[in-house]
């Protein structure tokens, strides 16, 4: 049997370069989908970053010259194999030299502009694949299925190929003037229209990648139907729903070898589910230790660690943190984000010296002690595609307690202490007190309940966080597409 050949096209992968979690997706989801029996090879950018830190593992394959607009660029082609995955890169220093992955918002989207149409410049003979599906991701790729359609497809180009177009994250669309566009992109004017392209009157190259590509997906089954409401779909609801039978959520994963507190060397003491009370108690005092705060082994430790944006429901917490310090219990924040939340925090903690630390930064390590400290992880988001943190916290024994939307809603179940199923706590609305009435509710079973907390815990440590389901589901629909 031939092997399913699929290229991810991404601005970014882990461990190459690295913004958020579209990287960390794309960074496993190849390898796993190889190990189901795929030829999952990926292709993105050669950032300054990439060509100083691999320059020796890189293979050239060629060079070539693409016309965009009245310009003339130079487009290399590099090639690498890194931990089993081929990867590609698109190089031209005037571009990709700079020293963040994203720079100017109107130059990035015609860094990234350059960056598709290299893509599809280098399918095929120049890099020697032919992929069934090209899977492209997030705003910096939304046009592809579109270019496809304009440039390649009526010149009898792939076209056999399938394209599937993930959505991590909705907000940013890649938004930039018609004439700007047209001229980048080389587009006939019958694309530049409200049923092609365009939003708005401008061009939008997630509302491309939406209508262009022959499947959607986002990054969790509830947030797939989410996004049809106007409260969710940033502007693209209605195009959305238009397109409604193509949207599919497949959950995302976690690294279960990075994310694992048995053998985890960043913790104080490593454990697992036999001796997980033992090993939590020490965690939970190295950090009081480190934290200056008193060793109470009894008092429930909250902790959060989020970047400070309105998306992670900061303000819930802000609205009724004070009256949430005057509970007997401990509070840890590890974040950054706007300098307004970044205050508040700074502020509190001013305000409830006994009991609360604000750690403004961003510090792996600490992510991962405090993850296996802490008894209870508030995460109130306002809209959460997936979301990664609630589900760490559970492999480490942090019981989450979310607002159920999202992924959260499909990965937290509220514990119900009759039949002693579910993992965390949720509470529907985005409303603080909901909130702060839940929180206090956790905190009397974690003091008067221990048998049931200890429940509640080995529940969440014991879930299937792992990507295998997932990469599953990715092929069903791969198959399904090139069935069609
Ligand atoms: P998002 O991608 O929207 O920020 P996720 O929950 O999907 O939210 O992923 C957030 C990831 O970033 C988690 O791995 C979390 O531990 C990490 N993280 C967030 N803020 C910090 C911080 N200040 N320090 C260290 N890690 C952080």
């Amino acid at each position: 049997m031939t092997k399913t050949k699929v290229l991810m096209v991404t601005s970014e992968c882990a461990p190459f370069a690295k913004t958020g979690g579209l990287a960390d997706v794309v960074g496993v989801l190849p390898s796993q989908l190889n190990a189901q029996g795929l030829d999952c090879r990926v292709i993105m950018p050669l950032y300054r970053q990439i060509k100083e830190k691999y320059i020796k593992q890189l293979a050239f394959m060629r060079w070539t010259t693409l016309k965009i607009g009245w310009r003339s660029m130079y487009s290399g082609l590099f090639s690498m194999e890194h931990e089993g995955v081929q990867y590609y890169f698109i190089d031209n220093e005037f571009y990709f030299n700079s020293q963040s992955i994203y720079t100017e918002y109107s130059y990035d989207i015609e860094r990234f502009s350059f960056f598709q149409r290299a893509v599809l410049d280098a399918l095929g003979a120049p890099m020697n694949f032919y992929p069934d599906v090209l899977h492209c991701h997030d705003w910096q790729t939304g046009m592809i299925p579109c270019l496809l359609d304009a440039h390649f497809r009526p010149h009898g180009y792939f076209t056999d190929m399938r394209t599937v177009y993930t959505v991590h994250n909705l907000k940013y669309q890649g938004v930039h003037g018609v004439n700007q566009i047209a001229d980048l992109m080389d587009l006939p004017s019958r694309y530049m229209t409200d049923y092609g392209i365009l939003k708005d009157g401008v061009p939008n190259f997630m509302k491309a990648g939406i209508v262009y590509s022959d499947m959607v997906t986002t990054v969790s089954p509830t947030y797939a139907k989410e996004i049809f409401l106007p409260f969710y779909g940033e502007g693209l609801d209605g195009v959305l729903r238009n397109y409604s039978y193509k949207v599919h959520g497949i959950l995302n994963g976690l690294d279960l070898d990075v994310w694992n507190p048995v053998t985890d060397e960043f913790l104080e003491k490593q454990y697992g589910i036999e001796d997980f009370a033992k090993g939590k108690a020490a965690n939970k005092r190295a950090m009081q230790e480190a934290m200056d705060l008193e060793r109470v082994p009894d008092v429930p430790l909250i902790t959060m660690i989020t970047r400070l944006v309105d998306q992670k429901g900061v303000d819930l917490l802000l609205r009724v943190l004070d009256e949430m310090m005057e509970e007997d219990c401990q509070f840890i924040l590890l974040g950054t984000g706007d300098g307004y939340y970044e205050n508040e925090f700074r502020q509190a903690e001013r305000r409830h010296q006994s009991n609360m630390r604000s750690c403004i930064m961003y510090s792996n390590d600490m992510s991962h002690r405090l993850y296996a400290a802490g008894d209870i992880f508030l995460m109130p988001s306002v809209f959460e595609p997936c979301g990664l943190s609630q589900m760490i916290s559970m492999r480490y024994g942090n019981v989450p307690l979310v607002r159920g939307t999202g992924g959260l809603k499909d990965t937290v179940t509220p514990f119900d202490p009759v039949s002693g199923e579910g993992n965390g706590f949720s509470f529907p609305n985005i409303n603080a007190h909901d909130m702060l009435f839940l929180l206090k509710d956790a905190m009397k079973l974690y003091r008067n309940d221990p048998e049931a907390w200890n429940k509640l815990v080995y529940n969440g440590m014991t879930g299937d966080y792992s990507w295998e389901t997932s990469a599953q589901a990715y092929i069903d629909l791969y198959d399904k597409l090139l069935q069609s």
